[in-house]
């Protein structure tokens, strides 16, 4: 019956670009083909209408419920009727209709997405102590004023933020690092039980929806039930499978895998009506979103037997969860209350005691690290672990092996502590004759068979040799870090291939990259596109596009301060804040490669061990040769400075922020100032140089009309500084 018809979606691949474009990102299908049965416009509006609602109820009903009222194939052939009807109805197709969730074409890769208000880790309490600890701190941050909290349990699954605008879906993002992560509407759109649109009135112009996807026990194990029969390898992991899935970028394999949501949380709400998160969850359970199971607890002995509960019934639970997160309700109290630089102060995890198994020792293997650190990891024969299959732990490094007395063969306690790596932590046939052999450390590198040497005082062996591929390809990867000299097209497939083909042997060599740009282009580079149980790779053409895009990025690195190229070198115990300080200090790295250790000592938050460790670096050959590399290949060398005169793009300039801006969060745009040699301040003046002009800017913008200061918006000031 639907054989004629093709629908075509276009490809969800968009530019980074404000959040209000991503709307119309899907177009109407195309085909134009008309039908005898096909009826004439305004029934044809009214039958369209009838099916959405209806398919929209049995969607609601199979997810809340688990009870579908009709059979698949019924189902099925209100979804054919519908997609017919929009396809000779283009004007009546509309985005949030259900035929969108069956997924378009591939995309070609992700796109970044920067959050409206970043995506907050949440600080850890492993007992009760930790747990009337936390209260304490809310109760003195609140000064006496009452609380009460919200309890929920923690979904092991992947965090996401959906963006909606006038009630409509128009992005779905992935946590990332917090600040910026992968736009994953295609597949998300797939997911039945997120509404592509809010139902009810009283929904708020922009609202991000935050909470986990994940993949039911139920679901899960049907789907490998299904690739088990089918002869294929099952995945081992539901949160792993579920990353895998939201990464494919070929949406339709996503429709029929079953993943569900739960809202946990929000960013940004404008307007925001709500004086508690509680009162906002009923909002979204009115608006069609599905929440989780909740508690609201008066005391902090209410918040533990709640956790106790749920922790003897945590398998019953349809998803896997590792603990439970409390929350203080109102959101006016929440403000008070603020956030570290990592977490919200106002919020806690906690976590269920770690679970743990028996295995036997296999053999025991070695990883290089960038920084050169030999690690001994114990290959076991796989077992069940909170809902994983295991078949590695850690054993941290060569004093752990010996402390713990770890032999091949051994039969050993293994336990997973919430986001960690499995480790070793007990062997339990310590006492029986005939073990096997102990673990020695290597005596030459497992990846280059370089010279290895004990850290003085450390617990480390490591690898010597800078040139050691193992190391390059990290060292390699981490230069090109976002927070390091943001090359990310020249990703870590990339550079691994790069560097096997004998291309890259150094950080110069990405800057002798642009001259193979044609070369580069022609190329193929195999990706992983599942990354739990079955692993597929897929052959990928660099191209055209990512070509110049590599031609660009490299450029753009060239100008990066030296904060950044300083992070980027990757010297022992310098990382991004401190690289910062040092840079900031000495100004050049000429200054800086000079300086002694007593002087370097000078700088506020650089102890002796750094200092050391600086001056080893640019002591070294390798050191000294790397550094100046960069330089002649064009890399600049110097730290913009702050006040007027200096290198950096705003040198000088004085600017104020205000409103709310669609890609850049506030700190985020604050720090790029920072980091170009501007300042912001919080009132405008005759001496404020223009203000940068987001979404509600009020009463700052009036007064920078008035004193006909420069108003520019978000996108002009990204070109001007040449981000856009
Ligand atoms: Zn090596």
């Amino acid at each position: 019956m639907t054989a004629w018809f093709t629908p075509r979606l276009i490809p969800g691949i968009v530019r980074r670009e404000s959040a209000a474009s991503f709307s119309h990102r899907i177009l109407p299908f195309t085909s134009r083909r008309r039908s005898a049965i096909m009826p004439a416009m305004a029934d044809a509006k009214n039958e369209i209408q009838s099916l959405r609602d209806q398919i929209d109820e049995h969607d609601r009903r199979y997810h809340d419920f688990a009870r579908p009222i009709i059979s698949d194939r019924e189902y099925d052939r209100l979804i054919d009727r519908l997609k017919q009807l929009e396809t000779n109805h283009p004007e009546l197709a509309a985005p949030d209709s259900p035929t969108q969730r069956v997924g378009g074409k591939p995309i070609e890769g992700f796109v970044h997405v920067t959050h409206a208000q970043p995506m907050l880790s949440i600080d850890n309490t492993y007992n009760e102590n930790e747990l009337r600890e936390f209260d304490g701190r809310v109760a003195r941050g609140l000064e006496g004023e009452p609380y009460t909290y919200v309890v929920d349990p923690k979904i092991d699954g992947v965090a996401i933020s959906l963006r909606y605008e006038k009630s409509l879906l128009v992005f779905a993002a992935t946590r990332g690092d917090g600040k910026v992560g992968d736009d994953v509407t295609h597949t998300i759109r797939t997911v039945k039980p997120i509404p592509l649109r809010l139902r009810g009135s009283d929904v708020p112009d922009v609202v991000e929806i935050r909470g986990e996807i994940y993949w039911p026990r139920d679901a899960f194990d049907a789907y490998n039930r299904k690739r088990e029969s089918a002869g294929q390898p099952v995945f081992a992991n539901p949160r792993n499978a579920t990353t895998g899935t939201l990464k494919q970028l070929d949406a339709s394999k996503v429709a029929g895998r079953g993943l569900s949501f739960i809202a946990h949380g929000f960013g940004q709400v404008s307007p925001v009506k709500w004086k508690s998160f509680s009162a906002l969850l009923g909002a979204f359970k009115n608006w069609g979103v599905p929440i989780g199971e909740i508690a609201i607890a008066e005391t902090i002995d209410e918040v533990i037997a709640r956790v106790t509960d749920w922790d003897g019934k945590r398998h019953d639970l349809p998803y896997e969860t590792d603990g439970m997160v409390i929350k203080v309700d109102s959101l006016h109290h929440r403000e008070v209350l603020g956030e570290t630089s990592k977490y919200p102060r106002w919020c806690i995890a906690y976590k269920f005691a770690a679970e743990q198994a028996e295995s036997k020792i296999k053999r025991v293997d070695f990883q290089v690290g960038k920084s050169g650190t030999i690690t001994p990891r114990a290959v076991l024969d796989p077992v069940q672990l909170s809902g994983t299959t295991v078949s590695h732990a850690s054993l941290h490094n060569f004093d752990q092996v010996d402390r713990l007395d770890v032999r091949i063969g051994d039969t050993v306690i293994v336990q997973k502590a919430g986001e960690i790596i499995p480790q070793v932590v007990r062997v339990v046939t310590k006492d029986s004759p005939g073990r096997g052999e102990r673990i020695v450390p290597p005596t030459k590198c497992p990846v280059c068979e370089g010279a290895v040497g004990k850290d003085e005082g450390g617990v480390y062996v490591r690898c010597v040799n800078p040139m050691c591929p193992a190391q390059l390809k990290e060292r390699l990867i981490h230069f090109c870090g976002r927070n390091q000299m943001d090359i990310e097209i020249l990703g870590e497939v990339v550079v691994e291939k790069l560097v096997d083909k004998g291309w890259l042997t150094s950080y110069a060599d990405i800057y002798t990259l642009p001259e193979q740009r044609d070369e580069l282009a022609e190329m193929y580079f195999e990706y992983e596109r599942e990354n739990a149980g079955e692993i597929k790779k897929v052959s990928v053409r660099y191209g055209e596009k990512r070509a110049d895009k590599l031609v660009e990025g490299v450029e753009k690195s060239k100008r990066r301060p030296l904060s950044r190229v300083l992070a980027a070198l990757n010297i022992r115990h310098v990382g991004g804040s401190s690289a910062e300080l040092l840079a900031e200090h000495f100004g050049t790295m000429k200054k800086l490669s000079e300086a002694s250790e007593e002087a370097l000592q000078e700088v506020d938050g650089v102890g002796p061990e750094m200092a050391k460790s600086v001056r080893v670096f640019f002591d070294s050959e390798a050191g000294r040769s790397t550094w100046e590399a960069l330089r002649e290949a064009g890399v600049n060398m110097k730290q913009p400075t702050r006040a007027s005169g200096g290198d950096g793009l705003l040198a000088g300039k004085t600017i104020v922020v205000t409103g709310t801006l669609e890609r850049l969060g506030r700190k985020e745009i604050e720090s790029i100032i920072k980091e170009l040699g501007g300042k912001t301040t919080g009132s405008v003046s005759k001496k404020t140089d223009f203000v940068v002009a987001g979404d509600k800017a009020g009463s700052k913008l009036d007064k920078a009309n008035k004193l006909s200061v420069e108003v520019i918006d978000e996108t002009t000031f990204l070109k001007r500084i040449g981000r856009d």
